[in-house]
């Protein structure tokens, strides 16, 4: 592969819809920031907890029914193989159900209550963006970068063909301006401070997004992909999946990053060298040693640590029980339930 080759890898959402993770995104290069263990488990054992929390399902639900409603205004939609509501019955299907169940009846499982909070959510803000000036250029779309094109300074001829990719939720040329920017939809049930029924009144220095990793690495890589100076930026779409206690209205607001100039041109270095720490880490586990825990990263800002149960499971016996391996209780011994599958 040469080097400043554009690399769009997205024909995945054309032939399975939207939905599903980057190959190798920000979010897999956070997670071996923060803990190689939690890192190895999602990224290469492919655990995922069985049973999703219900907000979880509520904002993945939103984001299927954004992506139909945003195909529908392509000039060329996708040709994705589902109708929406069919899509919404997978993101929106308690865990548990085997899969020859689920193929006798698409119903079986599924929390009806999600997918019409979804739709009310969706009803609303189509209302509320009715004249919105977008054209949407792609949806989901995953597109890639060689690690030696993103950090030409750092080239060490190790990392430099390993690549990294991001799928951004939705990019859009404007209207208004001509420009192209990258748009991320945000759920949230937060309510603001001033007004109970208003998402927080927007402080990029005192919100999540002040220093923004995703952003700044999904910059770089459609920077790459769509030309330099092709890309103008990025906007939060943020979107509150509970309706507010007074107005009984769901709440929505956008706004354009700022974008930390200084950081922005470190990010290269730093995913080069997350990359190289996967590439250690897969050379620690071929030997056969484990990566250890990081006990401060068991609980952060958005609750506890998926991997909370595996990680203080007492005994192997255990751990087989939570992924589903066939282990038969010792005398007296009690093994929890299956509560983690392996999905790719
Ligand atoms: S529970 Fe803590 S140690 Fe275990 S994977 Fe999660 S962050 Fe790492």
């Amino acid at each position: 592969m040469s080097a400043d080759t554009p690399i769009q890898i997205g024909q995945g959402p054309k032939k399975k819809g939207p939905g599903g993770k980057s190959s190798r995104g920000s979010h897999q290069l956070a997670a071996v920031s923060n803990c190689a263990r939690s890192w190895r488990l999602r990224y290469r054992k492919h655990l995922v907890p069985e049973f999703e929390p219900k907000h979880r399902m509520i904002g993945t639900a939103i984001h299927t029914c954004a992506a139909y409603h945003y195909n529908k205004r392509m000039a060329t939609p996708y040709e994705w193989p589902l109708p929406l509501d069919e899509a919404l019955k997978n993101d929106c299907r308690r865990g548990g159900i085997p899969e020859h169940e689920i193929q006798a009846d698409s119903n079986v499982g599924v929390d009806f209550e999600v997918i019409e909070q979804a739709h009310a959510v969706m009803r609303e803000y189509i209302d509320i963006y009715s004249d919105e000036p977008w054209d949407p250029l792609y949806i989901e779309e995953e597109f890639a970068m060689r690690v030696g094109d993103l950090d030409p300074d750092g080239r060490d001829g190790v990392l430099d063909d390993e690549l990294v990719t991001v799928r951004p939720d939705l990019v859009i040329r404007s209207r208004i301006n001509g420009q192209v920017y990258i748009v991320d939809h945000k759920t949230t049930s937060k309510s603001g401070w001033r007004d109970k029924n208003r998402l927080p009144v927007w402080n990029q220095r005192e919100n999540e997004y002040r220093v923004p990793w995703q952003p700044m690495l999904y910059l770089h890589v459609m920077r790459h992909n769509l030309g330099q100076g092709a890309v103008a930026g990025f906007v939060i779409n943020r979107i509150r999946r509970e309706r507010g206690p007074q107005t009984g209205k769901f709440d929505f607001s956008r706004h354009l990053l700022d974008i930390p100039e200084s950081m922005y041109r470190e990010v290269p270095g730093a995913v080069r060298e997350r990359v190289g720490w996967e590439a250690e880490l897969d050379r620690m586990i071929a030997e056969g040693k484990m990566p250890r825990p990081n006990p401060s990263a068991c609980h952060g800002v958005f609750g506890p640590c998926d991997y909370v149960d595996l990680c203080t499971a007492p005994s192997q016996r255990h751990v087989a029980a939570l992924i589903g391996l066939p282990v038969e209780p010792l005398p007296g011994e009690s093994l929890p339930p299956r509560r983690y599958v392996s999905r790719k």
